[in-house]
């Protein structure tokens, strides 16, 4: 019974902190991509960002 208990503990506090949507972005630049800005790739949700200085610093996934 308690087994049951703690997995349904982890269950809801696994929904409550939603930890894949608050992993953080890992970039990495792309330097295939020539031009005036840097192109910017984000292993971990695969969003593509130009940028003038350096990487973002958060995840830009839900924006575009
Ligand atoms: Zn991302």
């Amino acid at each position: 019974m308690l087994v049951v208990i703690g997995l349904i503990v982890a269950f809801v506090v696994l929904l409550w902190l939603q930890p894949w949507k608050s992993r953080a972005c890992r970039w990495r630049e792309d330097r295939t991509h020539d031009g005036a800005q840097t192109r910017f790739v984000c292993v971990a949700c695969g969003v593509v960002v130009l940028s003038d200085g350096g990487a973002p610093t958060r995840c830009l996934a839900g924006e575009q």
